[in-house]
């Protein structure tokens, strides 16, 4: 699993970055329309900011 953290402190988690991507880009329009960030912007952020986690 991997994760990504919004600034707002919510917690995106996928199997992978394309599953990230799309959790991300259901987050960002329902709580923050305002941000306007495109699914270029969004697969920017996941592929620089989203880690591991451990699987436990
Ligand atoms: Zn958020």
């Amino acid at each position: 699993m991997k994760a990504i953290d919004c600034p707002c402190g919510h917690r995106l988690e996928g199997a992978d970055d394309e599953e990230l991507f799309r959790k991300a880009r259901e987050h960002v329009d329902r709580d923050h329309p305002e941000m306007e960030r495109t699914d270029e912007q969004l697969r920017d952020r996941v592929a620089a900011d989203a880690y591991e986690l451990d699987s436990a």
